[in-house]
């Protein structure tokens, strides 16, 4: 087949990331290809669950609260716009027990940067969160302001808004471009020629597949799972405005509230094993099924012996430290990568895609932090 049209950018993988990447990049212009595999946050892609949280908080980490701040705001313009509801101002709490100096540094940089929180005391927590158990956690934040995106419906009308746009949407696998210098064009696995100006590879943990010499060994996807669990019949005390969704981070759990009467969630951060997204089972294990069970018993007694009443296995798409992957391919000169979420990467879409578009158009400032350079072979977790 011959050279289709020439796009001035071609974005691969249409997650949160390559939705938004597209999105903006029409919105100054460009004649944007956006190319996808399987579907918008299909059910192996990172950003395929329900809900995703979006919070302020990243302790003393200034760089990402700015993000989420600055991302939130465009969520929020976009859903009012295409009139989808598909943000829940659940509010979202911080607990913490003796080891308090992440909510301290998160205090002080909801300070700084002017976000909206409250501060409770055990007193305060128990009197609002009576069916939260509080074995441990001696204090609280709560962002009032923040919640949930509803995920994969949010991708989804990303995508068709940047559709109306003008941004061209096909589903194709595009093959990994191996030449060195300048690429004039990618190929789908039916041989499809896709010329561009750009290429925006947002393959999520996928990427080191896609480039195995340069990230094979600087992605890594870690099998993570998620449960929801069934509310008593007629009970309120765990569905919004009542539990908001919230985060214990020395435990490195978090969940949310009962939505769309789906169940109370929670998952643990902590990464599981090295996966790979094609082949991974998406059945979660026996033993972590007992982990979080004995977990919803100490947190929320009253779930007890609540059912299991749907699961998610995903991945995470992890750097060394955590921090994003935005840089140009060291070899390919108009090849770029944007990913990297490292398990907290959702919330961000629309700080990346505007981040992508404006060193690609206007060559603006790159933030070290997201660089190729920076990106170890080892982890060493460092953004929560
Ligand atoms: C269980 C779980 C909970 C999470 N919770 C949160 C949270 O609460 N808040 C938060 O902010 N973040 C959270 N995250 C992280 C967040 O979801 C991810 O960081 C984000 O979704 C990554 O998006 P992405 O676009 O980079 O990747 P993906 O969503 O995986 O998208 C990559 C896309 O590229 C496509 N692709 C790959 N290769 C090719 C190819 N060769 N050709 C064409 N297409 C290709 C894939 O099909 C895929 O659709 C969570 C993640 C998981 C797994």
């Amino acid at each position: 087949m011959g050279v289709q049209n020439k796009y001035d950018v071609a974005v691969i993988g249409a997650g949160v990331f390559g939705a938004w990447t597209a999105w903006h990049l029409t919105k100054r212009g460009q004649r944007v290809a956006l190319i996808e595999a399987y579907g918008p946050a299909h059910s192996q892609a990172s950003s395929g669950g329900e809900s995703r949280i979006i919070r302020m908080g990243y302790g003393a980490d200034e760089l990402y609260t700015r993000w989420s701040q600055k991302s939130l705001k465009q969520w929020k313009e976009f859903f009012a716009a295409t009139r989808q509801p598909l943000f829940l101002e659940t509010g979202v709490l911080w607990m913490a027990g003796d080891e308090d100096k992440r909510l301290e540094q998160t205090s002080a940089t909801f300070q700084r940067c002017g976000v909206t929180f409250e501060e409770l005391d055990r007193a305060a927590l128990e009197k609002r969160y009576p069916q939260i158990g509080l074995d441990g956690i001696k204090r609280g934040i709560l962002e009032p302001k923040s919640g949930v995106l509803m995920a994969r419906r949010a991708v989804a009308a990303v995508v068709e808004d940047a559709v109306r746009l003008g941004v061209e949407y096909r589903c194709a696998q595009a093959m990994n471009p191996r030449e060195a210098g300048r690429v004039e064009h990618i190929t789908t696995s039916q041989g499809e020629r896709i010329a561009a100006g750009q290429f925006v590879f947002a393959c999520g943990p996928w990427l080191g597949k896609v480039f195995p010499d340069v990230l094979g060994s600087r992605i890594f996807p870690s099998r993570q799972e998620v449960f929801f669990f069934g509310i008593p019949a007629g009970d309120m005390r765990f569905a919004p405005p009542a539990l908001p969704t919230w985060l214990f981070q020395e435990d490195l759990v978090y969940g949310m509230p009962d939505i769309e009467g789906r169940g109370l969630k929670i998952a643990f951060d902590e990464h599981g094993e090295r996966v790979d997204p094609d082949t991974q089972s998406r059945f979660v294990s026996p033993a972590m099924t007992e982990a979080v069970k004995k977990y919803v018993a100490r947190r929320f007694p009253a779930l007890k012996d609540a059912p299991i009443v749907e699961t998610r296995v995903c991945q995470y798409e992890n750097t060394s430290t955590g921090d994003f992957l935005i840089d140009r391919h060291p070899e390919m000169e108009n090849v770029w990568f944007a990913g990297g979420g490292s398990g907290h990467g959702f919330k961000h879409g629309p700080a990346m895609g505007e981040y992508v578009t404006g060193r690609l158009l206007d060559e603006a400032p790159a933030e070290a932090r997201f660089s190729l350079e920076t990106k170890a072979t080892t982890q060493s977790r460092a953004v929560f």
